[in-house]
């Protein structure tokens, strides 16, 4: 491990929150180099929802790779692609009442998220985009110019510009709406803020603390951006893909963005490829006007349609996510109550956040249940929450074992900071 302190940028941020070699990994278990296994409830930050080297989807690219099919022709036609694109829009749109373009960016959800933005400033003539508090896009100077993080934005070193955050549901507690706030400064000729571009919203914010946006309020939002003229973009990067019951984040509300960004687990097995949906009547683009060398890679589209095939062709898989996320809520609340109650579960689906209220009590928790063989990972806007984000396939029993752990760790944790008498 000393070789990476020598080796590798002092950037480097997981492998000292979990500072061992990881090895070989399937489904939720990592091996240690050092024969420890570990079990995932991070899953690649949301890019692992169907776990790692996910079997079902890892004979569909090693038989790709065998037959010498083109795996890099930057956004060139393959039948790899014709083939994603088809069977997404029949089994995952067509289902849904959806129809959508694609648009491959480069592989990272940022890239994506700069062209999102790009495209509804290029559609609109506007330069504001309304992001909200708490929220997180990326970190390239686009994407990190909507994200709220301090640290991060302190980080892009110039200043960020051309977008407005208002507040998210439920910053300013269960009481006040803030979509009402943000309808009439957006509708008001005189409050000072530009008419917007773009909308970009997550419908669950998962690095700012698993913020749950509810219903209405996000249908609310979808009318102010045409009462706005502006587009309305949901960003589904670590939401979507199955995390929170249905394929999309937002197809509990009934809502239908002009774009929807799509990453981390669209390729199904860690691979990198980011993709937008955008609407025919905004698909303002000129051909290259957003291009990349690393777009649509094919090897990630094969496994990518490899998942929706296996994943997504009937109501089975969805129904056991919403099942597993019950049961993982259950037994947090139940450990929350263990305390006192003094803890908030938060999230939808199988994305959910034990907010410790204290930076140092997540901190320490998620560090001993390292040692105890759990990976967990923090978030919101000083670490203060501890993140659930297992692969949606994780088997009961690993699951079980996991949350176990957690809950020793919170309560080794708990006495040592304020020991019982
Ligand atoms: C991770 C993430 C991004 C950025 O994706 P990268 O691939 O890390 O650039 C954007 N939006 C959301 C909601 C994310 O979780």
């Amino acid at each position: 491990m000393q070789a990476f302190g020598t080796l590798e940028s002092n950037v480097r941020l997981y492998s000292r929150s979990f500072p061992t070699f990881f090895s070989r990994a399937r489904g939720s278990i990592m091996l240690t180099e050092d024969g420890r296994k570990v079990i995932d409830f991070f899953a690649g930050a949301g890019a692992l929802n169907y776990g790692h080297n996910n079997h079902g989807i890892k004979a569909a690219i090693t038989e790709y790779l065998a037959s010498d099919a083109v795996v890099h022709g930057l956004d060139m036609a393959t039948p790899a692609k014709l083939k994603f694109m088809e069977t997404f829009s029949s089994v995952i749109l067509r289902e849904r009442g959806l129809k959508y373009r694609f648009q491959f960016t480069g592989p990272t959800g940022a890239n994506a998220i700069e062209a999102a933005l790009k495209l509804s400033r290029k559609v609109t003539g506007r330069q504001n985009i309304i992001s909200f508090t708490h929220g997180y896009h990326g970190l390239s100077l686009g994407a990190v110019a909507a994200s709220g993080n301090r640290f991060h934005r302190k980080a892009s070193g110039v200043s960020l510009s051309g977008v407005t955050f208002m507040p998210y549901d439920g910053y300013f507690g269960p009481a006040v709406d803030t979509a009402d706030y943000m309808r009439k400064v957006l509708l008001d000729m005189g409050s000072g803020i530009d008419s917007p571009a773009a909308i970009l919203v997550e419908s669950v914010q998962g690095e700012g603390g698993i913020n749950v946006a509810n219903k209405e309020w996000l249908q609310s939002i979808q009318a102010i951006a045409k009462e706005t003229d502006a587009l309305f973009i949901v960003d589904d990067v670590q939401m979507g893909c199955g995390r929170t019951g249905e394929f999309f984040s937002f197809e509990f509300a009934g809502l239908s963005p002009d774009i929807v960004v799509l990453s981390k687990s669209v390729s199904g097995y860690g691979l990198p490829l980011s993709v937008l949906l955008i609407k025919e009547e905004v698909d303002a683009w000129q051909p290259g006007e957003h291009t990349g060398t690393f777009r649509g890679n094919n090897l990630a589209l094969v496994s990518a349609t490899a998942a929706i095939n296996i994943y997504w062709r009937n109501q089975i898989f969805s129904q056991s996510v919403h099942r597993t996320g019950e049961l993982m809520r259950r037994r947090l609340d139940a450990i929350s109550l263990k305390h006192g109650n003094s803890f908030a579960v938060r999230g939808r689906g199988m994305a959910l956040g034990f907010d410790c209220q204290m930076a140092e009590i997540a901190e320490a928790t998620a560090h001993t249940a390292f040692e105890k063989g759990l990976i967990i990972e923090r978030c919101g806007p000083v670490g203060q929450v501890i993140k659930f984000l297992p692969a949606l396939t994780i088997d009961s029993e690993t699951l079980i074992q996991g949350l176990e752990a957690f809950e020793e760790s919170l309560a080794e944790t708990l006495n040592k900071l304020a020991p019982l008498p």
